[in-house]
């Protein structure tokens, strides 16, 4: 059984590498740290001052992925999307939000003040170097209130670039039945688990998947809308919320091509967004001086 697994493994990640168009722009690398510096001024030239920034975080993921795996998974998604519509990547990026886990081995969880200051460091040196527009792709759920805020608070002061953040991308419509319920299926689970057997299957030990339990402890009973931070450890206190063993190439396949269509189509959207940096400078004019006359 595993052994087959492999085999149609394999046979998805060829055909999910064959599915990529060879374009002319694969010519040029659209990672940051593969380029000459002479080349680099080309690369931001054909990106239209475009740069993703994936990022993610170390932290564990059930018994049987690596700790580095959102960032593997968000780094596959991106490059993919960005071989297809032209943008630089930047190099790895794993200071992203995870207290949670820090009673797991192995989590590097850096402090809430520093994760904020090297961001916002990273994304001044890469408008430095021309990215005008930054697309923050996140791939880490434990993320998803630090980058909505980190851009909220852009306004704070003038910059001449715009900072977009892609969230994490849904299940996706149609694809194959799932094997486990989607509603605790959420960190080392089915879909995530499916998705790094296409991205690192070298790295996914499914046959230890079920070496602890990722149900939902439910040890806290709040109403919906009030808030806590220790909700998610209430829940999964192994760090580990749904069915990685039920885990397959095909929803892998599904999920990749879901979350490259997403990062295109941001891509685009971002390349042709003309509106926000001429509000935010708008913005910024106007806030020097609230009381001016207009
Ligand atoms: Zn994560």
């Amino acid at each position: 059984m595993f052994k087959r697994l492999l085999v149609s493994m394999h046979a998805v990640c060829a055909s999910v590498v064959w599915a990529q168009p060879l374009l002319a722009q694969d010519t040029i690398s659209v990672h940051w740290e593969e380029l000459t510096a002479a080349d680099f001024a080309t690369a931001i030239e054909r990106a239209e001052g475009t740069c993703l920034l994936p990022f993610g975080v170390l932290e564990k993921h059930g018994p049987h992925l690596p700790l580095g795996n959102d960032l593997l998974n968000v780094r596959y998604a991106s490059l993919n999307a960005a071989r297809q519509e032209y943008a630089v990547v930047f190099p790895e990026y794993y200071f992203g939000q995870i207290f949670e886990a820090k009673h797991q081995p192995g989590t590097v969880a850096y402090s809430r003040g520093l994760q904020l200051q090297l961001l916002q460091e990273t994304t001044d040196e890469m408008a430095r170097n021309g990215c005008k527009k930054i697309i923050v792709v996140n791939g880490h759920g434990g993320n998803n209130s630090l980058l909505p805020y980190f851009a909220q608070t852009q306004p704070e002061t003038p910059r001449d670039y715009v900072v977009y953040v892609r969230g994490l991308p849904g299940a996706g419509e149609g694809g194959p039945a799932r094997r486990s319920d989607p509603a605790t299926d959420m960190h080392g689970g089915e879909r995530e688990t499916s998705m790094s057997l296409v991205a690192r299957p070298d790295l996914v030990h499914l046959d230890r998947a079920e070496q602890e339990s990722g149900a939902d402890r439910a040890r806290l009973a709040l109403p919906d809308g009030l808030y806590t931070g220790i909700w998610w450890y209430a829940r999964f206190p192994n760090h580990y919320a749904g069915q990685g063993a039920v885990a397959s190439p095909e929803l892998g396949a599904f999920s990749a091509r879901t979350w490259i269509d997403a990062i295109v189509e941001a891509t685009r959207a971002v390349k042709a967004d003309t509106t926000s940096l001429r509000l935010q400078q708008e913005f910024y004019e106007r806030s020097r001086n609230p009381l001016a006359p207009r």
